[in-house]
């Protein structure tokens, strides 16, 4: 296994800053940091490889105010203007594809195959949204005094984004492009473990012509840099993508500052297979659904509701699958998987995985809980005879583990499917038209498929229920998320009157 890919990481960062110096982009620069020092780890060996120091106050604030110069630069382009820079913004990270997805490869440990995937979604995220941004407007309303009342759709003004590390480059992309199309500035603070593809991202679309400041990237840590930049006043409202607990905290101090926030958390998804459902495909669609990225995917079909008729063959089918998935070097092109990103995230998944044991589950295929020699390695695991009550089925894991229920009826499945915290998605397996929609309809989830899973677009909205989290970044509804609406009311009576309080002449002003 090739374990020492430090130099190509190395290299493809220099081919976005000759100087390879990590730090935060501000201004179309590198900033260094001036708190505590932070190591990047390798994966798949657990060993640093790199370091670089929390950027802290004085960066912070040379953030805001670059954000706050840039947001004027860019909103007072015309919008047509904008959506051409979003285009050859996507058209240049087309063309950088390749070092993008080194660059992520590497430092997430991801497979190199999914890394260009999400790279080319990042470019066709701004194209799509380049399209949108003269699209969006207000409305005329026929108020009955006879006035002229109009809406403008306007930018919230500077964004503060914050991002895990699980999919950096393709949640920054997600987030940062409908923010900017709607002529927003952004503050984007990514994981502190996977800075640097978040800073050559930024480096690329400024390059493109998006004016600086539009976009900085704030290279530290959450409870530091991520705070002080949540407390500043050129702040107008959060975007946080990232676990429960954290976005419990933002949502906390977004509530003292009194600014809103979206919050994509994360998820416990039931994928639910009924007895008709065509079973090989549906086992192929199981192991997708949760094996991809280790199963360090928010929208991971972590529970695994499966008809008690066809139990025992279909938990079978799956761990038979399982066992032939790739783990391995994620540099290779054949690599399925690759390793768990971090120590705490490797730690909990082994925790959880034996805390199933204790509970009851049987490792059908995979860990028993037993850590790897070094680095942070799981096989994709199947736990079966699963109770939904039990910890293992009710708390997010995060890694390739996936919980085997059994159920009896439509309406088991259902309500085993609805007895979670969250609600982030879900799907259905059946060859029943009428059931796949009743059990569409009634599920609680912000996405859900129907003999498919883990198929997202730009174009379609994506968020939360319940403890999932709210609001919605993708499509027309990230767009509206990302404006604000202003009411415009222009008198043009001849003989304007003007009403004190709520005179019922108001209506009769003309
Ligand atoms: P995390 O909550 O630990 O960290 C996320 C981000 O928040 C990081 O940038 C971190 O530095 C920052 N942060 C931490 N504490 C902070 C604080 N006090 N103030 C400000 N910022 C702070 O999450 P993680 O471990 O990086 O990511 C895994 C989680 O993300 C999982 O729960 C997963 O389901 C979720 N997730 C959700 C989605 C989605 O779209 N719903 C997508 C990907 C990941």
């Amino acid at each position: 296994m090739n374990i020492n890919p430090i130099e190509q990481l190395l290299a493809a960062y220099a081919a976005f800053f000759p100087g390879a110096q990590i730090g935060s982009y501000v201004d179309g620069a590198i900033l260094p940091g001036e708190g505590a020092d932070i190591a990047l780890i390798n994966p798949a060996t657990g060993q640093a490889f790199l370091s670089y120091q929390d950027a802290g106050e004085r960066v912070v604030a040379a953030a805001a105010r670059s954000a706050l110069e840039g947001q004027r630069t860019w909103a007072a382009l015309s919008h047509a203007e904008r959506g051409r820079i979003m285009h050859a913004a996507g058209r240049l990270l087309r063309e950088n594809i390749e070092p993008l997805a080194q660059l992520e490869s590497i430092s997430a440990g991801k497979p190199i195959r999914d890394c260009r995937g999400e790279a080319l979604r990042v470019a066709e995220m701004f194209e799509y949204y380049a399209g949108w941004a003269d699209k969006v407007y207000g409305n005329v309303i026929p108020v009955p005094s006879g006035h002229l009342s109009f809406t403008r759709r306007e930018p919230c003004g500077v964004l503060l984004e914050i991002t895990p590390w699980n999919a950096p480059l393709f949640t920054c992309g997600w987030n940062v492009a409908p923010a900017i199309c709607m002529g927003n500035a952004v503050i984007l603070k990514p994981s502190e473990l996977t800075p640097l593809s978040s800073l050559a991202f930024a480096s690329l679309i400024e390059k493109a012509g998006v004016p600086r400041g539009v976009l900085s990237v704030l290279a530290g840590y959450g409870h530091t840099t991520g705070q002080q930049a949540l407390m500043n006043r050129a702040v107008k409202k959060v975007v946080f993508v990232g676990s429960p607990a954290t976005g419990g905290k933002i949502a906390a101090a977004a509530a003292q500052r009194g600014i809103p926030c979206v919050l994509e958390l994360g998820g416990k998804s039931a994928n639910i297979v009924f007895e008709d459902a065509n079973l090989e495909r549906a086992a192929i669609g199981a192991q997708a659904a949760i094996f991809g990225n280790a199963g360090q995917s928010c929208v991971a079909g972590s529970r695994l509701l499966v008809q008690r008729s066809i139990y025992d063959r279909f938990v079978k089918m799956v761990a038979d699958g399982a066992a032939q998935i790739k783990v391995g070097d994620p540099a290779s092109a054949t690599t399925d998987i690759g390793p768990i990103h971090n120590a705490r995230q490797y730690q909990h998944v082994l925790d959880m995985i034996r805390t199933g044991l204790q509970e009851g589950a049987e490792v059908a295929e995979g860990c028993d809980g037993q850590p790897a020699e070094s680095g942070y390695w799981v096989r994709p695991t199947v736990l079966k005879n699963v109770h939904n009550k039990m910890d293992v089925a009710q708390t997010e894991i995060f890694g390739p583990v996936v919980v085997a229920i059994p159920f009896d009826t439509e309406e088991d499945a259902i309500a085993i499917a609805n007895d979670s915290d969250f609600g982030l998605a879900g799907a259905v397996w059946t060859a029943d038209i009428g059931r796949a929609y009743r059990v569409a309809s009634k599920v609680n989830a912000g996405t859900f498929w129907v003999n498919m899973y883990k198929v997202i677009n730009v174009a379609a909205p994506f968020g939360g229920y319940d403890a999932s989290g709210y609001g919605r970044s993708s499509g027309i509804e990230a767009l509206h998320e990302y404006t604000q609406v202003k009411s415009v009311w222009v008198e043009t009576a001849e003989k304007p009157v003007q009403a004190f309080g709520y005179a019922p002449s108001l209506d009769m002003a003309k």
